[in-house]
């Protein structure tokens, strides 16, 4: 399953609003352990629960903030 997100940020906004159900009931904040881009826009965040030590990937798809960056960074390479 991937969340559909605009921007980095709502990644980390996303996983503050979603922390880990822990098995005993309580709510695990995660912890970020790595980052990774894909080619089909997707950025896939591996982090581990800070309460009880679950580790999971989450599947983020960042493919709508990539028309604009593309275009700014066109805009950027014309000026040279
Ligand atoms: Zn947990």
């Amino acid at each position: 399953m991937s969340i559909k997100v605009s921007s980095v940020e709502e990644e980390y906004r996303w996983l503050r609003a979603n922390p880990h159900r822990c098995p005993d009931g309580r709510e695990g904040e995660w912890e970020f352990k790595s980052q990774a881009l894909t080619f089909e826009a997707h950025d896939e965040l591996s982090v581990k629960c800070k309460t009880c030590g679950h580790e999971t990937v989450f599947d983020f798809d960042i493919s709508s903030k990539f028309p604009q960056e593309l275009l700014d960074a066109l805009k950027e390479m014309g000026k040279q």
